[in-house]
């Protein structure tokens, strides 16, 4: 059985919560469009991530899978480690930076 991965649900809470905390230093004008996040079991769909330059750095670290540029990936966390592991091709790569 798999164990439900509450990372997923800390990250996104801080791709919102960072995303929210740019659009008020950055410009209180510009309209910030809602992120369109699709769950799909383990799975996370960011379907409008392109329209978050914000985010691309979060999606390039922990969302795109560094071997065929898929953001059809999932995360694995192995004794502290994240793992990014792609649904696409099947690659395992480590999660660099402050993964929590
Ligand atoms: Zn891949």
């Amino acid at each position: 059985m798999h164990k439900v991965d509450k990372s997923y649900e800390t990250l996104l809470n801080r791709i919102q919560g960072d995303l929210a905390h740019a659009s008020k230093k950055d410009s209180a004008r510009l309209e910030i469009p809602e992120p369109q996040i699709i769950w799909v079991g383990q799975r996370t769909i960011f379907r409008n991530f392109m329209e978050f330059p914000k985010a691309l750095r979060y999606v390039r670290d922990y969302v795109i899978c560094p071997v065929c540029q898929s953001p059809d990936t999932r995360t694995e966390k192995v004794k502290k480690l994240g793992f990014l592991v792609c649904e696409a091709c099947g690659a395992r790569s480590s999660i660099k930076g402050n993964y929590a």
